[in-house]
């Protein structure tokens, strides 16, 4: 079981949300399910509450999310600069949704640094930085979204889920847990997809349209990495997958392509922990996975700039490609025994 949110913060959001409000809801640079997700079914809550609510997002996201219910509204502040200023200058309130620390935004940090609004943090990675005036953290939620479900409900105990709402909360929930195979896929959170269900969730059509829904290319790209890419060293029980930006322009990259690629990595046999490199302009985005206790969050936080979960973490280096290897490289040994045990 989950702690219950903080009542005496709880009751101070309540208290703000009681009258009608314009509201900005904000989520992380490159958005994935469970942040679009989370986001949206936010947004559809306080839509039906009454509020003036608008979800920004820091750049744009995979096409594969682009159904979700209430999508068309998003605001890219990328795309969209002076609209998403103008919604996060007048927000009463911001709620902070899939990320804990203001540099996950990007190329916004400096308006999200300098605006006044009253802001709300709902999360599960480890470590908030203390950044919000309410911060509901949980490193043991699934998924934002089984957060924020659990947030309405908590606002509003009669809360009856809409189909919108439904849908992307199932969405977020299924993306994050792996499809509800992680560890973090508990009894609770399977009572909150019967709920979903009942409210109208088609569970076949949202794995269609999230993972049967690959462009060409990037399927084409996905047997690249395999046949061509991926470095297997078994004396360390890892495996990675670097990718140059010239490949990436090969295969036509579109945002969300690589998404989930390391988990193949990942998963042949013995493997504990995987990576994959991936250069863009002046940086190399780096994700990384493991099992069991190997903490890829530790790693990526201590040696790439990065966070996030225990057994999903991500990073950036400013080093070249090249270098970002080698680096990593002469980690593992210092890693072997925690890898190999
Ligand atoms: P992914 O590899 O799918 O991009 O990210 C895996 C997890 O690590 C996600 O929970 C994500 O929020 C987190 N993550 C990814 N990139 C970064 C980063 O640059 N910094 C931090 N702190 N967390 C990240
Ligand atoms: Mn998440």
């Amino acid at each position: 079981m989950l702690p219950n949110f903080n009542t005496s913060d709880l009751e101070r959001v309540k208290q703000k949300l009681s009258k009608p409000c314009k509201i900005a809801i904000v989520t992380h640079y490159k958005p994935d399910g469970d942040a679009m997700g989370s986001s949206l079914a936010l947004y559809d809550f306080l839509k039906e509450m009454g509020h003036y609510v608008t979800v920004v997002a820091p750049s744009d996201y995979p096409d594969f999310l682009k159904w979700l219910p209430g999508e068309n509204a998003v605001v890219n502040f990328e795309s969209q600069s002076m609209p998403a200023q103008q919604v996060m200058n007048e927000a009463e309130l911001i709620f902070i949704l899939d990320f804990n620390d203001e540099r996950r935004v990007e190329k916004m940090e400096t308006l999200l640094r300098a605006v006044n609004g009253f802001k709300i943090m709902i999360d599960h990675h480890l470590q908030p930085t203390d950044f919000c005036d309410v911060t509901f953290s949980f490193h043991e939620a699934s998924s934002t979204c089984e957060l924020v479900y659990r947030f309405a409900r908590a606002v509003n105990p009669a809360y009856k889920p809409t189909l919108a709402f439904a849908e992307n909360i199932y969405t977020g929930i299924m993306t994050d847990t792996g499809s509800f195979r992680y560890s973090s896929t508990t009894g609770d959170v399977h009572n909150i997809i019967a709920d979903l269900l009942n409210a109208g969730v088609i569970p076949n059509k949202i794995h269609e349209a999230v993972y049967d829904n690959f462009s060409f290319n990037r399927t084409q790209f996905l047997g690249y990495c395999l046949k061509e890419k991926l470095v297997v060293l078994p004396e360390f029980n890892a495996a990675y997958i670097a990718i140059t930006k010239k490949e990436l322009n090969l295969y036509k990259h579109q945002t969300g392509d690589t998404e989930g690629i390391v988990n193949y990595a990942l998963g042949i046999k013995g493997m504990r922990m995987a990576a994959f490199f991936c250069e863009h302009e002046n940086i190399v985005k780096i994700s990384f996975r493991s099992k069991g206790d190997f903490s890829v969050k530790e790693l990526s936080a201590e040696h790439f700039s990065g966070g996030g979960h225990q057994n999903a973490a991500g990073g950036k280096s400013l080093i070249s490609l090249d270098e970002t290897i080698a680096k990593f490289l002469a980690l593992l040994p210092v890693y072997k025994e925690a890898l190999t045990k």
